[in-house]
């Protein structure tokens, strides 16, 4: 076992991470540690750097490991743990659960009542780091079945799991439905590849035409740049002739949300799943009425329960889904700062995976 570790740590929000040696984890009775083969970069992390999300009680420290779309070999466990050895490979959810709470009993240990989200707590250090130590690992590990590399995992990383069960089990996509999605970051292009896995026609919106061209790529059949046209919801209405059924906010400001909500037809839903800035902080004002009238529904969605990865992974397996797709490039740890800082001005394009700590 290492007794020191590289680790990309976060000194002061918006600074550069420090990449610095720290104690290697050991694992608790119940732990397993993690060695690092690859590690998604995304979106939230940017959010963990800003520190954001205070109003969630998610306020970054310094000091904070972060990093939270791990996957690796496992290399130590503690003594309670039975169902993974090292050696194992394996993927960590983001939202790690206790395993014992009322949501976890019942399969829904994305919500646990004292979900631990990896990489925005001290007792969850994250995976910018040679290692990481998994709370629960029961409870928590999945492992990877034979042809989905560690890689593969770190590009389906939290944007497929979020989008798949927002799509897949939140709603109710349906063959031939028009989905529209609000923003083309990691987890909006994952949501269009996953609805038009699905069956759906997918209306991808945006405001960078590259974002869009990669849209298309992934499937969807109408691409609008939302800098083009005065009224989005409106256009997305043309397209569909009435409106989307299911619609995502996959980016989680005001507009997005609101033109999400705007584009549906009557009995549509919108899923909310990126979660807001500090322009918002959590709150943003709804067409209550209009959704009063039509019927429309709000839904939230969060992750996925590690139980219904598997779902993932036949379609992984069988090349339906292909996480390498939204894969833009890998890099190294002390890459990750310049990472952030490209992501301030939404320049980056899909998802860099750190393959080399
Ligand atoms: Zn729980
Ligand atoms: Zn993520």
């Amino acid at each position: 076992m290492l007794s020191s570790m590289r680790a990309a740590v976060l000194e002061e929000h918006g600074e550069p991470l420090s990449i610095e040696d720290v104690d290697a984890p050991e694992p608790a009775p119940d732990g397993a540690v993690v060695e690092l083969e690859a590690c998604g970069v995304c979106r939230s992390d940017w959010h963990g750097w800003q520190g954001d999300w205070g109003w969630l009680g998610l306020e970054t420290q310094p000091g904070q490991i972060l990093g939270h779309e791990p996957a690796g070999r496992v290399v130590a466990v503690g003594d309670e743990v039975e169902s993974v050895a090292e050696g194992e490979h394996v993927a960590v959810p983001f939202n790690l659960g206790d395993g014992s709470c009322p949501r976890c009993q019942r399969g829904h240990s994305n919500i646990c009542e004292n979900v631990m989200p990896l990489g925005f707590v001290e007792q969850a250090q994250g995976a910018f780091a040679e290692q990481v130590h998994v709370p629960v690992a029961d409870h928590n590990l999945v492992k990877l079945p034979d042809g989905v590399s560690s890689v593969d995992m770190a590009g389906l990383g939290c944007r497929f799991m979020t989008s798949f069960h927002a799509l897949a089990h939140r709603a109710d996509v349906g063959a031939g439905d028009w989905v529209s999605v609000h923003g083309c970051g990691g987890v909006g292009l994952s949501a269009v590849h996953i609805a038009d896995a699905l069956g759906a026609n997918v209306v991808a919106v945006d405001l960078t035409d590259e974002k869009l061209e990669k849209a298309r790529e992934l499937g969807a059949v109408e691409a609008v740049n939302a800098e083009d046209v005065e009224d989005v919801p409106g256009e997305v209405q043309a397209i569909t002739d009435g409106g989307a059924n299911v619609s995502m906010d996959a980016l989680g400001i005001a507009t997005t949300s609101q033109n999400s909500v705007s584009s549906l037809d009557a009995h549509g839903q919108h899923i909310q799943v990126g979660l807001t800035t500090q322009d918002e902080q959590g709150m943003v004002s709804l067409p209550t009425d209009a959704m009063v009238m039509q019927e429309i529904e709000f839904i939230g969605s969060l992750g996925m329960p590690p139980t219904r990865y598997d779902e993932i992974f036949r379609m992984v397996s069988t090349g339906k889904l292909e996480p390498e797709k939204v894969v833009s490039e890998t890099i190294g740890l002390e890459d990750v700062s310049d990472k952030l800082e490209s992501m301030t001005d939404f320049e980056t394009v899909g998802i860099p995976v750190i393959d080399n700590f």
